[in-house]
Order: structure tokens, then C-alpha cells, then sequence
């Protein structure tokens, strides 16, 4: 039959972890799209299934294989059924783990590493002939000149905020981290490239973009000068493109805050003044076994800028707790440094040993009865900030970006600057506008209020009811 005329094939893809994962699941649905594949909610009945996998702890990589063992059985249904089922191991436990996962998980067909899943339809193609397919190597040209656009309806079917990736891998080498290993080199992609693809999304109507990296302000991409660029500049440019009313980024390193990014903040009023800015821990000397190359002083005085150029800024971190010699003494420098900052929002993580690392080969000195009660003692403090930080919009009015439908018919759900989920009743002709909410009251993380001035008249919703993407970011990662 030809191609065309072929019924659509159904792809589920499951993603795990960061934010560039979720960017990587939309551009492999983008890239198997001309293969006839329509996305799925749902592993049960799906041709293909992608495990979009993250590799930064035990726990993340580990729920791979339990999912394997799952999607198994509705393989072997699905042959019974007399259908086919695909299954591919992409993401960051396939770079890590790529022979063991064939080794372990026979239901395997393909497995792909972050840095080669344009190369899906042929790796597909290539397990229906040999059994099976690995391809994890670092490609010398880069995925971006290879993957297909996103359709305009794909576009619109993601909702109003989109990610684009500016910057891929990292060269800081962390002790306790994979993401050198299974990222690779740091790189980033040219500026045209970036504003060509911020345009496309704005032509079809996305408002927010979120830059997104996993060390986004190292970016140096190539300007329309033949020069590297620094991440500040970038910023400039972008939000000068019509259409787009808020630009965020994630993640930041505080070691690569320079000059243009902070001005940036000042001038900029589409740059929205909440930063995640990871420390990992408020003493010098597990900074200094870390090799974050910064001390606790130095993070404070990058906060200190930022907040100099914005005074309205609010900031969110992430912090491991029970890194290898790490002391009372240690823990409670990272208490006090969290005290002093004040965060809107922050992650906390347990260290996790990931093999390969530095600091799997150091000697754990933390019981894990301790590292519960670390954790435990500093989420309750980032808690008492979020909570008290989410209190100070209690009768304020505030900018919010409208994104989605929320669950009671009605109501319309949209972000504040900073992120938090604000609801208003209202139709949902607001969806993608950014209007004022008077904030009444609050419910957790979730602010409630009512519309400070009305939406510009027939400015129609530019996105279907169901639209709108996720952009909190996961575990913070
Ligand atoms: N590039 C960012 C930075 O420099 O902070 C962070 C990227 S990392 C993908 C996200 C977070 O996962 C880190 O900030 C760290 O808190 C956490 N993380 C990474 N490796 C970890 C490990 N081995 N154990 C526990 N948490 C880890
Ligand atoms: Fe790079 Fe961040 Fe990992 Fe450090 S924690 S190695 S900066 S990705």
C-alpha cells in the first residue's frame, strides 16, 4: 500500500526527567511524523512506544526497566492481537547504558542516545531487518540540521509556551554528575537558528518561549557578526520578535552569570524575573569536593546582582543532600544559606552515586537515616519560603499569562511571572493573552483572583481548549 494512503501509526512517547526531555519527545514526534506516525496518549494499542529516559539518579534509571517489564506484556498481547510493537529506549539511560539495555531488555527494538533520535526512521527501519538497533555515538554534525519542523498544527496542539533549545552537554564536570557523559561537550546552536525557529512558533501562536540548556547561560552560539554571542545577547534579540510577550530559561550555572544576562534582566520587560539558579549546597567544602568551581559567597553575590538590576526577582535552586563528607557542620552551611537567599521555590535531592562519576569512587560517610532527615529538614524550610512567598501576591494585582482551561468549566488557568498556577472564571477567548489578576486567595502552590481589566475584544484564542503545554519544570532537572 502506499505510504499515503496507509492508516496512521500510533506512537506513545513516556519521557522522564528535565525539560530538555520534554523538548527531545516533541522533536522526535516531529521527526516520525512523515513516517505516518500520530501521537498517542496511551502505551496500550500503540504501534511504536519511546521510553524517553533520564539517567541524574538511581531512581530515574532504574523506573526504565520496571516500564520494560510493563510494556512486555502488551507487546506479547499485541502480537497475540496479531499487531506489531516497537519499542525504543531513547535518552539518557540509552547513551549510559546502551549494550546493557539489550542485554537486560530483549523487548528492546531500538535504542538511541539524545544526540542521534533524527536518525529514528532509520534505526526503525534498520530493527525490522537485523532484529535489532543501537545507536548511541556523539555525530559530528549536530541532530539540529537533520529534524523536520514541527507542523503548524503540532505547533498549536503544544499550547502557547514552548521550549527551544539553545544549548546542549556540558563541560563543568560536577563530580556527582552524568550529564558530561551522556550529553556530551558543551555546544551551542547559531543564533539564526534560534530566531528562526522563536518565529516559526510565534507566527503560530506560542507567547512564552523558555530557552532551555543544560547549562544555558554558558551559551556562545554564533551571531549574525560571525561572533560568538554571549546568552545576554540572545535574550535581546528574541525579545524583540513579535508576538513573543515572555522568554524565560532554564538551567542557569551562577559560574556563567556575566554582564549582558543581568542587563538583560533590567531592561528586558518579556524576561520574566524568576531565575533557577542551582547551588547543590551551602558549604565551601562540599562546593569545593562537588567541583562547582564557586564558592557560597560567590553564589550570594551573583544573587546580589540580579537582584541590584530587578529588585522584583525571585530565584529557585536545587541542592543534594549527604554528598560524600558531608558534615553537620556542612549541612547546616546550606540551612543558613537558603535562610539568607529566600527562595520562591527550590528541589532537593538526595545524593544518588551514578557509576562513572568522580564521586561514586568517594567514600559515603552520610547513613541514609541521616540523609532522610537532611532532606526532610531542608524541604520544610524551602517550603516555609514558597508558602511565604506565594503569600506576598494576597491582594495584589498581577501580570498572568494565560495558558490552558483549568478543571471546573469555566475557569482559565495561566502562570504569574514567577511561575505559580493562577485561576481565574472567565471564557477562554483569554487563552494567550497576558492580563492583570487581582489576587483573593490561595491554595497551596495555586493562586485564585479575579481579572483586573478586561481582555482585548475579539482577539481570538489562537490555540484549541486543550492546548497548553507543561512548563513547570519536573524535579527541577
Ligand atoms: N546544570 C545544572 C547545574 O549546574 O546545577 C543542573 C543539571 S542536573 C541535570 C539537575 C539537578 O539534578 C542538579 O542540579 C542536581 O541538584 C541534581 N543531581 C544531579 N546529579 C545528581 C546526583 N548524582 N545525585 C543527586 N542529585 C543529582
Ligand atoms: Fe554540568 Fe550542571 Fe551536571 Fe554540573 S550539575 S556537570 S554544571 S549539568
Amino acid at each position: 500500500m502506499p505510504e499515503s494512503r496507509m492508516p496512521p501509526r500510533k506512537l506513545h512517547i513516556k519521557s522522564y526527567g528535565c525539560q530538555m526531555n520534554v523538548y527531545d519527545a516533541q522533536r522526535m514526534a516531529d521527526t516520525l511524523a512523515p513516517e505516518g506516525y500520530v501521537e498517542t496518549a496511551s502505551a496500550e494499542g500503540a504501534d511504536l512506544v519511546i521510553l524517553n529516559t533520564c539517567h541524574i539518579r538511581e531512581k530515574a534509571s532504574e523506573k526504565v526497566y520496571s516500564e520494560l517489564g510493563r510494556l512486555r506484556a502488551a507487546k506479547e498481547q499485541a502480537a497475540r492481537d496479531g499487531r506489531g510493537m516497537n519499542i525504543v529506549v531513547a535518552g539518557c539511560v540509552a547513551q549510559a547504558e546502551g549494550e546493557e539495555i539489550i542485554r537486560r531488555a530483549p523487548v528492546v527494538d531500538v535504542v538511541v542516545g539524545p544526540q542521534s533520535y533524527h536518525h529514528l526512521p532509520q534505526l526503525l527501519a534498520r530493527a525490522k531487518t537485523c532484529g535489532r538497533a543501537l545507536e548511541t555515538e556523539f555525530p559530528v554534525a549536530d541532530k539540529f540540521g537533520f529534524l523536520p519542523q514541527p507542523s503548524r498544527q503540532a505547533i498549536r496542539a503544544r499550547g502557547i509556551s514552548a521550549f527551544v533549545t539553545v544549548q546542549e552537554g556540558c563541560d563543568k564536570f560536577c563530580t556527582f554528575c552524568v550529564v558530561p557523559y551522556t550529553r556530551g561537550a558543551e555546544a551551542s546552536r547559531p543564533v539564526a537558528k534560534v530566531i528562526d525557529d522563536v518565529r516559526r512558533l510565534a507566527d503560530n501562536g506560542v507567547r512564552e518561549i523558555t530557552l532551555i540548556g543544560q547549562n544555558v547561560n554558558a551559551y556562545h552560539g554564533e551571531g549574525s557578526d560571525g561572533r560568538p554571542w554571549p546568552f545576554g545577547k540572545l535574550l535581546y534579540r528574541l525579545a524583540g520578535i513579535p508576538g513573543i510577550v515572555r522568554l524565560r530559561y532554564s538551567t542557569s550555572h551562577p559560574r556563567d552569570v556575566e554582564d549582558t544576562l543581568i542587563d538583560a534582566h533590567r531592561d528586558l520587560d518579556a524576561l520574566m524575573p524568576f531565575v533557577h539558579l542551582p547551588v547543590q549546597s551551602g558549604s565551601d567544602r562540599i562546593l569545593a569536593a562537588m567541583n562547582r568551581r564557586h564558592t557560597a559567597d560567590d553564589y550570594r553575590r551573583v544573587i546580589d546582582r540580579f537582584r541590584d538590576a530587578r529588585p522584583d526577582i525571585a530565584f529557585s535552586s536545587d541542592f543534594i543532600v549527604g554528598f560524600p563528607g558531608e558534615a553537620e557542620e556542612d549541612f547546616a552551611a546550606t540551612l543558613a544559606l537558603v535562610g539568607q537567599i529566600g527562595y520562591a521555590a527550590a528541589y532537593s535531592f538526595k545524593y544518588s552515586p551514578r557509576p562513572g562519576t568522580p564521586a561514586a569512587d568517594m567514600q559515603e560517610t552520610v547513613s541514609t537515616a541521616d540523609m532522610d532527615q537532611r532532606l526532610v529538614q531542608l524541604q520544610n524550610l524551602i517550603d516555609s519560603q514558597q508558602s511565604a512567598f506565594n503569600r506576598t501576591a494576597l491582594g495584589r494585582t498581577i501580570d498572568v499569562l494565560f495558558d490552558r482551561p483549568g478543571r471546573k468549566p469555566g475557569q482559565i488557568v495561566g502562570r504569574t511571572p514567577y511561575l505559580q498556577p493562577a485561576h481565574v472564571e472567565a471564557s477562554d477567548a483569554i487563552i494567550g493573552q497576558v492580563l492583570p489578576v487581582t489576587v483573593a486567595s490561595l491554595e497551596r502552590y495555586s493562586l485564585f483572583g479575579t481579572l483586573a481589566s478586561q481582555p482585548a475584544s475579539g482577539e481570538p484564542s489562537n490555540h484549541a481548549a486543550t492546548g497548553g503545554a507543561q512548563f513547570q519544570t519536573t524535579a527541577g532537572v
